[in-house]
């Protein structure tokens, strides 16, 4: 394709009324015939082993009919009780439709079924997940020659293997004392422990014919030294999977300091600096700091740039720490920021570019990015290894997550069997099971997520122009709640409020009854509301589908104080209850940046609103709950 600036996202997509079908279907057949052929072409000489006499058995017939009855049972099953993502009536969760680039891609490579462990198990597709991990790289900002990435799970794999880095890296100096003495002489412990994660790789490579004695004296064999390591600093606003994280790697979960977040849901860089500062003068030390971009709940972007300030302050106090982002959630919204070379465009330029790339339907009508996470978005080139979703905002299927480094010798501290040799003239190793958490893994889902960087890259040509649709429908969800003044629902007006200006493409609100005070009473208006609109009720003829959370305060300290006051709400309210229902909608379907079907659209959920809340209100008043 010769202009890059040509990407329709009309085009990428079944669509919600499977609009594409028919193209769909043609490739996906060719892909399929391409297949059989495949197999028919190795060794033409070899004739049909089910031959035709074979074939016409009564019981081979069963068979089939006993294969073809499970899909009619299968298929009700599915049409009849899995959500409607597709939808745009779905505002709820991160799932919307999947790119029909990886559907196909992931099709297509399921049938040759390769086994990404090995190389040897799946020689394409191993190839295609290393140009993957490449493509994290420079998402990120990370010299590919210098840095790697590959495919996981899922977020809370990649989370895992993370923190089994920074554990391993960060016991590594002792194994080195114990092991290689003589290059760590004169060394106190709290200079050990507070090594940079550079200055423990430069340490190992002066030794490598000890480096495997010095992994077999690490934190991998001696329990021991886990509890020297010190504590892992994550926000409030963290993923539950570094709970299980902590507690599989043995690191336990009183190793974990919560940081307080701001009223943005921003974890809070003075307390994060007073935690540093109290955690060290008691000299324990700091395992590793995580940041969040695009917190799970709220979509909320850590200040990246200020962590990554405070990390220098404390180098030169002699006190370093591993540094981890997780943007499960985010990562590929860091292609908004990238021009077709990678580079990370000027934020005085970013307008002009989106008007000549057209990323947004209506440029002037959006005020995105803010300052803050402009810069928290550049600075995620510091960190040392990064969490990556394309499950998430990259449209594709399950399974596939993803984690990049910045300097690839991490990856050895973790790596079992002697012989990390690579394949000759590539970056890929011949067994990339050594390195990773997983064994066994898809080689369909490395095509499924190379098909979609292939058609779309992750840059401003590319992805930008995917999720530059998303963030606009976010923004006009956000104005069109901001611009509603009230719900008119039996005799009550009900209010309708947004928690904060969003970092992302998340939208969280709740209702109230206007002039109410009680909290409990607002909570059980919204959370009433949730249970109207999910899966909760008549799945298949719901109106309008979207998820919900709770805010509270043991949780989140006063951070969401602000928006209940917001909600008419007075403090000691919020003090007595101590939490907030609130509902949560991951604008993630791009075809609300159409305006006409934005509207549309519109018209049908504020219907469908006004309907599911005088169902609530109904049954309140049923159970007296109502003045
Ligand atoms: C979704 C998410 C995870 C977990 O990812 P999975 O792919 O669901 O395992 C971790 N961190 C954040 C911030 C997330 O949003």
């Amino acid at each position: 394709m010769e202009n890059k600036k040509n990407i329709n996202v009309d085009a990428l997509f079944l669509g919600p009324k499977a609009e594409n079908e028919e193209f769909f279907l043609k490739n996906l057949t060719k892909m399929f015939t391409e297949h059989s052929q495949w197999r028919k072409n190795f060794h033409p000489e070899d004739g049909d082993v089910i031959t035709s006499t074979r074939a016409r058995k009564e019981s081979f017939i069963d068979t089939q009919c006993k294969t073809e009855e499970m899909l009619e049972e299968l298929s009700c099953k599915l049409r009849s009780n899995m959500m409607p993502w597709h939808s745009m009536r779905y505002i709820g969760h991160m799932n919307t439709d999947t790119l029909m680039a990886s559907l196909l891609g992931y099709f297509a490579a399921m049938l040759y079924n390769g086994n990404n462990c090995a190389y040897e198990g799946a020689p394409a597709t191993t190839i295609l997940e290393g140009e993957v991990g490449e493509d994290f790289c420079r998402l990120c900002g990370i010299d590919s020659d210098t840095g790697w990435g590959h495919i996981s799970l899922d977020g809370t794999t990649a989370n895992l293997e993370s923190l089994w880095y920074m554990r391993n890296i960060k016991s590594i100096p002792f194994a080195i004392k114990k092991v290689a003495p003589e290059i760590v002489e004169e060394m106190t412990e709290w200079e050990l422990l507070n090594l940079s994660v550079k200055d423990t790789l430069d340490l190992l490579e002066k030794v490598p014919d000890k480096f495997d004695k010095i992994k077999n004296n690490s934190a991998r064999c001696d329990a021991n030294l886990i509890t020297k390591l010190g504590k892992l600093l994550v926000p409030k606003t963290k993923h539950y999977s570094w709970l299980k994280a902590a507690d599989i790697l043995g690191i336990g979960g009183d190793s974990l300091i919560e940081v307080p977040v701001d009223e943005h849901f921003r974890m809070d860089i003075t307390a994060l600096k007073s935690i540093i500062e109290e955690t060290t003068s008691k000299n324990i030390p700091i395992l590793g700091i995580v940041a969040v971009v695009g917190s799970t709940e709220e979509g909320a972007v850590d200040h990246v740039d200020k962590i990554i300030e405070l990390k220098e302050y404390f180098r030169k106090k002699g006190i370093n720490f591993y540094f981890h982002i997780d943007a499960a959630f985010g990562s590929y919204c860091r292609s908004m920021f990238l021009d077709e070379d990678y580079n990370f465009i000027p934020e005085n330029q970013l307008k002009t570019k989106y008007k000549e790339y057209e990323v947004f339907q209506n440029c002037e009508a959006i005020n995105w990015p803010s300052h803050d996470v402009y810069k928290a978005f550049e600075a995620i080139k510091e960190a040392d290894s990064i969490t990556i979703d394309p499950h998430k905002m990259g449209y594709v299927p399950y399974a596939a997550g993803g984690i990049c480094i910045k300097d690839k010798r991490i990856k050895d501290c973790i790596s079992y069997f002697a012989n990390y040799t690579f394949e000759k003239g590539m970056d890929i190793p011949v067994l990339l099971g050594a390195f990773t958490l997983e064994g066994s893994k898809p080689g369909a889902s490395a095509a499924s997520v190379w098909a979609a960087h292939k058609v779309l890259p992750l840059n401003i040509s590319g992805y930008g122009k995917l999720i530059g649709a998303s963030i606009e429908g976010a923004n006009m969800f956000y104005d069109r709640i901001n611009n509603q003044k009230t719900f008119k629902v039996l005799d009550k007006n009900i209010t309708v409020k947004t928690l904060v200006d969003p970092d992302f493409n998340m939208i969280n609100f709740a209702f109230n009854i206007e002039g109410n005070t009680d909290l409990k009473l607002m909570n059980e208006l919204t959370h009433g509301f949730y249970e109207e609109a999910s899966f909760c009720t008549k799945l298949f003829t719901n109106e309008f589908i979207t998820s919900h959370t709770i805010l509270s305060r043991d949780e989140y300290g006063d951070s969401p104080l602000k928006f209940v006051n917001t909600c008419g709400i007075p403090e000691e309210e919020w003090k007595r209850i101590g939490s907030v229902s609130i509902l949560r909608a991951t604008c993630i379907n791009p075809f609300f940046s159409d305006e006409k079907t934005f509207n549309e659209y519109n018209e049908k959920i504020s219907k469908a609103i006004v309907n599911d809340l005088e169902i609530v209100l109904k049954k309140l008043n049923q159970n007296n709950l109502l003045n």
